[in-house]
């Protein structure tokens, strides 16, 4: 595609390591960066280049996402990983993964790579049930455990169910880390590294001044422009910006959207839609989803050609 079509999608890695800075300096514990799913989209490898040095380690889901990403190459802090599900216990070593292990056969299969505990307080996945857990620590000295809290009651089953039988326990994600009784010995950051840290754009291919009904559903346009993304990008019907004034995706096509404009937009002009002027916030409060949702859907919308 010609340069002057192109969308343009630029991850502020000065701004993930900002955001880094001020969690660890808010909360006074360790931060676990979680870089899971290309960290949410905005690249695994840069944003651990970037923050390597504020994080004490680092959470991902697969073992293979740090393998993949040569992330040992990197950074020489330890890769938790949420769920070794069929992984090599050398290749875990090799790669300073530390699996998350729930059951005793976990625990033989892992037991060399310095498991940690996983305790479930609630998800119902991928944690040691309460009443598994005298079982699993008589088989093990586990130094470090976790849970995946999502409400601060879990936070205190938790330190319940934990006592003070580890050296390192930590639960919260972006959520709930600036909840001081959540903290812990660290924070498990996701969305909370990435807010403001992206921006996408892209140009209007053409502008109409409408007539009669416009699009598949036939809205009302005085004026309208269309922009080469879709729904086959990711994109949905939402906020967007252009030329200093918050404007509407108003339509979403399989490869094109229609955008609302004011007289005197022009084709060409660029569309934002995502970044100073259009949040993750904004995103996720019109299509009733998280801001994870958010963030991965629009970093495809970004990415994909
Ligand atoms: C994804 C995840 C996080 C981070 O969640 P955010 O809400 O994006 O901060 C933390 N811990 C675990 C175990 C996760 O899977």
């Amino acid at each position: 595609m010609s340069e002057n079509l192109a969308t343009q999608h630029a991850i502020h890695l000065e701004t993930i390591r900002s955001n880094a800075l001020s969690i660890r300096q808010r909360v006074g514990v360790d931060v676990i960066g979680v870089v899971k799913a290309d960290a949410y989209g905005c690249g695994m490898r840069r944003v651990v280049e970037a923050i390597d040095d504020i994080v004490s380690g680092w959470y991902v889901l697969h073992p293979r996402e740090a393998i993949e990403a040569r992330l040992s190459e990197v950074s020489s802090k330890p890769v938790i990983a949420g769920a070794p599900l069929d992984e090599d216990v050398d290749e875990l070593v090799r790669h300073r993964i530390r699996p998350a292990v729930w059951t005793v056969d976990m625990l033989r299969r892992f037991e060399r790579s310095e498991p940690v505990l996983a305790i479930d307080t609630g998800m119902q996945r991928f944690a040691c049930p309460a009443s598994m857990l005298d079982s699993m620590i008589k088989a093990h000295r586990f130094d470090e455990a976790f849970t995946h809290a999502a409400r601060r009651e879990q936070v205190d089953l938790f330190r319940q169910l934990a006592g003070n039988r580890f050296r390192r326990l930590h639960a919260a994600g972006s959520a709930l880390m600036d909840d001081p009784a959540c903290r812990f010995n660290a924070v498990r950051p996701g969305i909370a590294l990435y807010r403001s840290a992206v921006t996408i754009i892209t140009p209007l291919v053409e502008v109409r001044d409408g007539s009669g009904p416009v699009g598949y559903s036939g809205f009302e346009s005085s004026r309208h422009g269309i922009i080469l993304r879709g729904f086959s990008h990711g994109l949905r019907v939402g906020p967007c910006f252009v030329n200093g004034k918050t404007q509407r995706i108003v339509e979403v096509g399989m490869q094109s959207a229609y955008v609302t404009l004011d007289k005197n937009d022009q084709l060409g002009d660029q569309v934002e839609l995502l970044g100073k002027n259009v949040s993750l916030e904004s995103i996720a409060g019109e299509w009733k989803c998280s801001e994870q949702v958010a963030l991965t859907t629009m970093n495809r919308v970004g990415f994909i050609e």
